[in-house]
């Protein structure tokens, strides 16, 4: 990927095979990212307009990047990440020239996805005063605004945004013809952990004693990145066991599982 300060573009490689559960999800963003990106002519053809943002919402660690990186690479789209926090520690004005920027490179790229991490950052609700609104807030907000209502002429591009506070988001990000679609990323259920467990075990040598569909019941409230970590660790325990390890045993994971806490809890769940 190239990186310019604050901005990485690339196309993914992520595909959706490598994101576990999650089925509804991927079927509502295949829609709405690659249909548009892939077939914007047909769209025109058609007087129908296509969904122009997306807010993606959800606990940390639950999959948010991963699934608007395996929809850029269905749509072999650009890929254009910026991040929330980057931008608000920026100079004044560098900020609001990044995100203009950004847009007018992704509009010269197209079809290309602009993706936002920890947009509440950006969007926060003007006038409040818990939420991170300020001066810096409210021109970066102003500037997505005139951005993405620039967008209604653009073709093939789209923006795709991350947060773990959704009502920190400012209503007039709401509107139709901005986040047109707001989608809840949940923590995964034990079915979803199962599959998770799959995706980060299939490069790795198990014993036929390791069951997976087990240890996704043992592992409640654990979200994708921390199952993931689990895999791994398992892995590094067999090797401190014996560096000539050829497979991965249950014992492995059950002294991994064991040690970890999730950090999410059942409030923050239901
Ligand atoms: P944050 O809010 O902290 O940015 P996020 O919701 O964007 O988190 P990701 O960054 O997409 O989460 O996920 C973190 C890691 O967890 C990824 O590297 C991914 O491999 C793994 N992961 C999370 N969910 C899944 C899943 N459903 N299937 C496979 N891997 C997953």
């Amino acid at each position: 990927p190239s990186i310019t300060r604050g901005v990485t573009v690339e196309i993914p490689k992520v595909s959706w095979e490598d994101i576990g559960g999650l089925h509804d999800l991927k079927k509502k963003l295949q829609q709405a990212v690659e249909w548009p990106l892939r077939h914007s002519a047909s769209f025109s053809r058609l007087g129908v307009s296509p969904v122009r943002g997306i807010l993606l919402h959800g606990p940390p660690g639950c999959s948010k990047t991963t699934l608007a990186k395996a929809a850029g690479h269905a749509a072999q789209a650009s890929f254009f990440s910026l991040s929330g926090a980057e931008l608000y520690s920026m100079y004044v004005g560098e900020g609001e020239a990044l995100l203009r920027n950004t847009f007018r490179r992704a509009r010269l790229a197209s079809p290309s996805i602009i993706f936002f991490d920890e947009a509440d950052v950006v969007a926060a609700k003007r006038g409040g005063s818990s939420s991170g609104s300020s001066k810096v807030g409210e021109r970066l907000l102003s500037t997505l605004l005139t951005e993405m209502d620039g967008l209604e002429q653009a073709k093939g591009i789209l923006v795709l945004a991350a947060t773990n506070r959704p009502n920190a988001i400012d209503a007039a990000l709401m509107r139709p013809g901005r986040f047109d679609l707001v989608l809840y990323v949940p923590p995964p259920d034990s079915e979803s952990r199962y599959e998770i467990l799959r995706v980060h075990t299939r490069d790795m040598k198990l014993d036929p004693d390791v069951d997976l569909s087990l240890i996704a019941e043992e592992t409640e409230l654990f979200t994708g990145a921390e199952l993931e970590g689990l895999c791994r660790e398992a892995g590094i325990v067999a090797l401190r066991e014996d560096i000539s390890a050829t497979v991965v045993c249950n014992r492995h994971f059950q002294k991994v599982r064991q040690s970890l806490k999730p950090a999410l809890t059942m409030e923050e769940v239901v």
